[in-house]
């Protein structure tokens, strides 16, 4: 073949999807070095030819024109063209002095939520923490899913421990705040999770749907609750209230894995039906009728997602989720709600013991907000960088993350960014909301041209399963792997600025490997860490970490085991993993941990108070779009993905607006301009804004989204709002403002 021929030549490659929790298998078809299209993978292990139009848009989002295609350093105040050397050369000489002078903890790091999407985003960024030492850290979970970790760590002394529901065998579905025909799922990677639901209610089984719109997904249901917004905690602890009182509680053999039963059941005394009723507007029969159904079915799990997670009660509503699966015996049997085992978790320890979890081990300097989990709320992000004083963040890197257009009050970050840092570094593909503010930018190459493991996801997947793609075209020249900028930037703000990039790959090697060696129940104890790291396989530092995972992993898998098999292993079903999964202090799930307890009374006084007559205001999510990132692809902008604020025709009328007019929408923390589309689809009382929008900001490079900007929704919020255990930013259920616009 000739060198043009291997050029423009046909060939298809396998891709895990990078575009959103469910992890589908992807055939891409390649023209000689250019992915030209994606279609399902019908033999992939895990999603069985399943795909949807974000994964369908694959070739466009890997070849948007708009992705930076090397480094960029501000020179005289604006962003140029750079080499890699210049790049990396500047971030050391800037970082270094800052951290020398000020401390590790003047540094911030945010991981945006795309991190978790790529495999050096899973595998770098806890090197940089572990060696940068900071304690100013922020991540996406703040503004998502902080309450469901801080809920497990107390239950079960893990904030990793996340039990998903059985959707491929539950007989009964309790879902709240969620909209996976929309989301395809989150917190629970379920490749066609809109096809499981349909099979559930095939097979004669029962889906509830709680949520204030009428979504796609609650059409789906039996029974749609369209309950008042960020009253979810009040339903649940109703739901709990009627199955003791009724005694339709039956832990089972979960009896034995856990305490404070009688506990709980005093605790949720208080919430009767009829005392939650009103603020909930549920009727109080219709809350006894859901909990009976919950206990009557042979099988059951409750699953709750991002609408009843950034809310006001965040953690006590993903606690009561797990109450109520662990009440009804349902918690780790199938059928119900269990824990995945990842094949690159580490091998399970015996069961027994352990360190337990910890909240609030060190507080943030300005608002004095606890930590969760080793981070610090993402609205608190500007207030510590741009509030004078001893501990100030200076400096930022940026992975992956917008929280400009992600965090409360992006207007008061973005000056922030812009006025009071004395250097930041991200690392994104775009120039960005957030991005464009940098003094170093780092892009990633297209995925085409990295390698794919969900470490993250794996670990949420509604069944065991392990998938490897390496990369489907080459790196471009001038490219640089995703893996060595990450290498690269850990040794230059950790004061190794010119090392080989593997000497980071081979740091962790090492330090696993002799943890490994002396622990009892690894895999590898007792073995020789020189000798079994040369025995690692695998193309480069991340190939050799990810086989080093399997090894040390639950299956008895390596790296070529993956390789020899390219649509996937599969691991099968989940099984139960009590107790080994728990990890509290006493071995048992601890069912009123002291931190709810002591958040109870909040939710106790939220019984007498009754909404004001305004409205509330909802996000909500679209298939062909996933918070901010994909508003720059054509093919996913536009049609029904369009920024506009839901009404329900009875507030529009009283209100005197019009479809297709415009609304003045205001918060605490500002006011936008919105066009309205008034539907019966969001419930009376409340309006839906989606979130992930507003690329009006002058310097950003991303041509399609600037087209059709839409508002930032987050801008209503001042940051004030938060979950007080988790840290997370309520986005969901706060009271607006509306009015008619000419
Ligand atoms: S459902 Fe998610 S993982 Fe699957 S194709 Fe769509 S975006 Fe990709």
């Amino acid at each position: 073949m000739s060198g043009h021929d291997e050029a423009t030549a046909s060939r298809t490659a396998l891709r895990v999807c990078p575009l959103c929790e469910a992890t589908c298998g992807l055939t891409l078809t390649i023209e000689g070095t250019k992915v030209t299209g994606a279609r399902g993978d019908r033999d992939d292990v895990f999603s069985h030819g399943f795909i949807c139009p974000k994964g369908a848009s694959f070739a466009e989002v890997d070849s948007d024109p708009d992705r930076l295609t090397g480094p960029l350093v501000r020179k005289n105040g604006t962003l140029q063209e750079a080499t890699w050397s210049e790049a990396f050369d500047l971030v050391a000489a800037r970082m270094r002095p800052l951290i020398e002078e000020y401390g590790p903890h003047s540094v911030g790091v945010v991981l945006g939520n795309p991190n978790v999407h790529t495999m050096a985003g899973a595998l770098y960024p806890p090197v940089l923490l572990s060696l940068l030492r900071t304690r100013s850290l922020f991540t996406a979970s703040t503004v998502d899913q902080m309450p469901k970790h801080v809920s497990s760590g107390l239950l079960f002394g893990d904030p990793l421990a996340i039990p998903v529901p059985d959707l491929d065998r539950t007989d009964h579905l309790l879902l709240l705040g969620a909209n996976p025909l929309d989301s395809n799922g989150s917190l629970c990677t379920a490749p066609d999770f809109p096809g499981k639901l349909k099979a559930l209610r095939r097979r004669g089984g029962t889906l509830v749907v709680v949520d204030p719109r009428r979504t796609r997904t609650a059409k789906l249901a039996d029974r749609h609750v369209p309950i008042r917004p960020g009253t979810d905690a009040l339903l649940l602890a109703a739901l709990a209230r009627v199955l003791f009182e009724e005694k339709l509680t039956d832990p089972g053999v979960l009896a034995e894995q856990v305490e404070g039963l009688a506990e709980v059941r005093e605790a949720v005394r208080d919430f009767t039906p009829e005392a939650v009723a009103a603020a909930c507007d549920v009727p109080a029969d219709e809350i006894r009728l859901l909990a009976r159904g919950l206990a009557a079915a042979p099988t059951a799990a409750v699953y709750g997602r991002v609408g009843s997670s950034t809310v006001e009660f965040g953690t006590l509503t993903n606690w009561l989720v797990d109450v109520l699966n662990i009440i009804t015996g349902n918690l780790d049997r199938p059928g119900g709600a269990l824990f995945p085992l990842s094949a690159t978790a580490p091998s399970p320890r015996s069961a027994g013991p352990g360190k337990g979890f910890a909240l609030g081990r060190w507080k943030s300097r300005v608002g004095g907000h606890p930590e969760a989990k080793g981070e610090l709320p993402l609205a608190a992000l500007a207030e510590e960088i741009d509030t004078p004083g001893e501990g100030r963040v200076r400096a930022l890197i940026a992975i992956a993350a917008n929280p400009v257009l992600s965090a409360p009050d992006g207007l008061r970050l973005d000056r922030a960014l812009s006025e009071h840092l004395d250097f930041m570094v991200s690392v994104d593909p775009y120039l960005n909301e957030t991005s464009l503010h940098a003094d170093v930018v780092l892009p990633p190459p297209p995925p085409s041209q990295s390698a794919h493991f969900d470490f993250a996801f794996n670990a949420f997947a509604v069944r065991n399963q392990a998938r490897y793609s390496p990369p489907a075209v080459p790196l471009e020249d001038g490219r640089m792997d995703e893996s060595e900028i990450h290498a690269r930037l850990i040794l230059a703000v950790s004061g190794m600025h010119g090392a080989d990039p593997s000497a980071v790959d081979d740091l962790v090697i090492e330090r696993a490997l002799t943890k490994a060696v002396a622990e009892p129940h690894s895999p590898l104890h007792g073995g020789d860490p020189e000798h079994l790291a040369a025995a690692l396989t695998g193309r480069g530092g991340p190939e050799r970490r990810l086989d080093l995972m399997l090894r040390l992993g639950p299956y008895d898998l390596v790296l070529e085991d993956l390789l020899a098999n390219p649509h996937g292993v599969d691991l099968g079903p989940l099984k139960p993993r009590l107790p080994q999964v728990l990890k509290t202090r006493s071995g048992k799930a601890e069912l009123l941990p002291g931190p709810i307890a002591a958040d109870l009374p909040r939710l106790r006084r939220a019984l007498d108070e009754r909404p004001a007559a305004g409205l509330v205001l909802v996000g909500r999510r679209h298939l062909r779009s996933n918070n901010s990132w994909l508003h720059n692809i054509p093919s996913l902008n536009g049609g029904s993905n369009r920024c506009t604020l839901q009404v329900h025709p009875d507030d529009a009328a009283r209100l005197g607006l019009t479809d297709g007019g415009g609304a003045r929408i205001s918060a605490e923390g500002g006011e936008l301009e919105v066009p309205v589309e008034v539907t019966d689809a969001v419930r009376a009382g409340v309006v839906s804004l989606p979130h992930g929008w507003g690329h009006d900001r002058a310097g950003a490079r991303m041509a399609v989204a600037a087209a059709t900007p839409g508002v930032n929704v987050n801008q209503l919020l001042d940051g004030s709002r938060l979950d007080p255990l988790s840290g997370t930013a309520v986005l969901n259920g706060f009271p607006v403002n509306v009015t008619p616009i000419s």
